[in-house]
């Protein structure tokens, strides 16, 4: 998957490339690129972050709800038995 995202400091538009299976982005065409081959620029290091964040938040609401089914289960387990 190729995106286009918005330079941070102009309003140019670089060709960010994600690895859909990852979510990382692995290449971008910005001159940082030409400069630190290799090596992520600033645009995958922002998007990086940005997945990090909301993988970390999916797993937080994600763990929140399981604690809401158990404490749920429990209460219906201990109803039923009376
Ligand atoms: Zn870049």
């Amino acid at each position: 998957m190729v995106t286009a995202i918005k330079s941070f400091t102009s309003e140019k538009t670089y060709d960010l490339t994600i690895n859909e299976k990852t979510g990382v982005a692995e290449d971008c065409q910005c001159n940082s690129r030409h400069f630190h081959p290799g090596k992520a620029c600033k645009h995958q290091r922002e998007f990086n972050g940005e997945v990090q964040r909301a993988a970390r938040f999916l797993l937080a609401v994600r763990a929140v709800r399981e604690m809401e089914y158990q404490w749920k289960a429990n209460r219906e387990m201990a109803f039923s038995g009376l």
